[in-house]
């Protein structure tokens, strides 16, 4: 592997295969795999990603917002495409890049048909979303007999899903809740089934529901995070690969004496002869101001160099008093050895914050490409 000579965000292909395989091994054979693409991949390249995927026969992708779809299907992906969270300005690009919404409210089922009908749609894919305890988007129970009535009325619609989605797969101690919401979901199910006399799929398992909860992995599942390296525990994160990691280099070195200050504000004080490295990535590479005033780390030549002082909008100042290095060494932010979930750790957030913070301004660089 070349050295980093600026920032780059490196996708390692094969780990992406790795954690798939994974994933599926956990699943009965015929459970369908929804791979969620959402904001970038999660903050690598939903284009690439889902190219691979596609490659990898994956059943179905999920993106949050309209924009997102779309740029999937120019890009030329043709595996189906569910949009989690559509609004009804986006209904017509919807069905114009064959986009199948989620319906999360009578509104949102109302507008969409009204789209469809105005579009000469016959049995246009949808999936109904169900607030089983997460209170985000989603139908009450009692909204069944609403939602019925208005598919009899319209033949432009066709139920496809019926769906919900956990508020707390990863968290052992909300076990009781969780059971309570794979109850709630399957009494909904038999309801719709029954009042509708139709059979949708159904899904309710994001990543860590996939782990923890293989009696609820109902049709098909969707998965996120896992895909992308981790698992939310230790023990999961020992079964995937980060398929990204996060590298720079070091622009300028100084050496800065006892009381000088470094970086905006002089948020920080040299306490004797020491030495800083200056690092081309900040707040708007996705180095949350957070992670500043030693509240972050990055790794030179394999130890720790705490990031000093204020975390500027296109850099930030490290401490290698006791590293030896130089101009142009190699910095990591984060891999498969220091995880993004380490660095989030230190800063109180979660993984799935560091890594989609990546901004598009940071440079992809694809590994493995042809591995599959
Ligand atoms: C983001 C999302 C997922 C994926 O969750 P992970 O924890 O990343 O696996 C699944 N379902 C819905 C509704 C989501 O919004």
């Amino acid at each position: 592997m070349p050295k980093a000579q600026e920032t780059v965000l490196e996708i390692d292909l094969s780990a992406l295969n790795h954690n798939f395989n994974y994933l599926k091994s956990k699943l009965q054979p015929q459970t369908k795999f929804l791979a969620v693409v959402k904001a970038f991949a999660y903050g690598s390249d939903s284009v690439e990603i889902a190219k691979h995927l596609q490659k990898l026969n994956v059943d179905y992708f999920a993106v949050a917002y309209a924009k997102e779809g779309v740029t999937l299907r120019d890009a030329g992906i043709t595996t189906p495409i569910m949009v989690l969270h559509p609004q009804p300005l986006n209904f017509k690009t919807i069905i114009d890049h064959c986009l199948e919404p989620s319906i999360y409210s009578p509104h949102i089922l109302n507008e969409f048909i009204k789209t469809a009908e105005a579009q000469s749609q016959k049995n246009y894919p949808i999936h109904i979303k169900f607030n089983t305890g997460l209170n985000r988007l989603g139908f009450k129970e009692s909204g069944i007999d609403t939602i019925i009535s208005k598919l009899k009325n319209t033949p432009s619609v066709k139920v496809k899903s019926l769906f919900s989605h956990l508020a707390a797969s990863e968290d052992t101690n909300e076990l009781d809740f969780t059971r309570l919401q794979i109850e709630r979901f399957n009494r909904v199910a038999e309801m719709f089934e029954k009042k509708s006399d139709t059979k949708p799929w159904l899904h309710l398992c994001n990543t860590s529901g996939v782990v923890n909860y293989p009696e609820a992995h109902f049709d098909m599942v969707r998965c996120g995070i896992g895909l992308y390296g981790f698992g939310n525990s230790a023990k999961e994160d020992n079964n995937l690969k980060p398929i990204a990691s996060l590298k720079s280099v070091i622009s300028q070195i100084h050496e800065i004496e006892k009381d000088e200050t470094v970086g905006y504000n002089r948020a920080y004080t040299s306490t004797g002869n020491e030495k800083s490295a200056t690092i081309p990535i900040g707040h708007a590479d996705g180095i949350n101001r957070i992670y500043g005033k030693g509240n972050g780390f990055v790794v030179i030549n394999g130890k720790k160099a705490p990031i000093i002082g204020n975390v500027c909008m296109d850099m930030i100042m490290v401490n290698v008093s006791n590293i030896d290095c130089k101009e142009g060494d190699e910095v990591i932010i984060f891999n498969s050895d220091y995880r993004a979930s380490n660095l989030s750790e230190s800063a109180k957030t979660i993984s799935y914050e560091i890594i989609t913070a990546v901004s598009q301004r940071v440079k992809r660089i694809f590994l493995n490409e042809t591995q599959s």
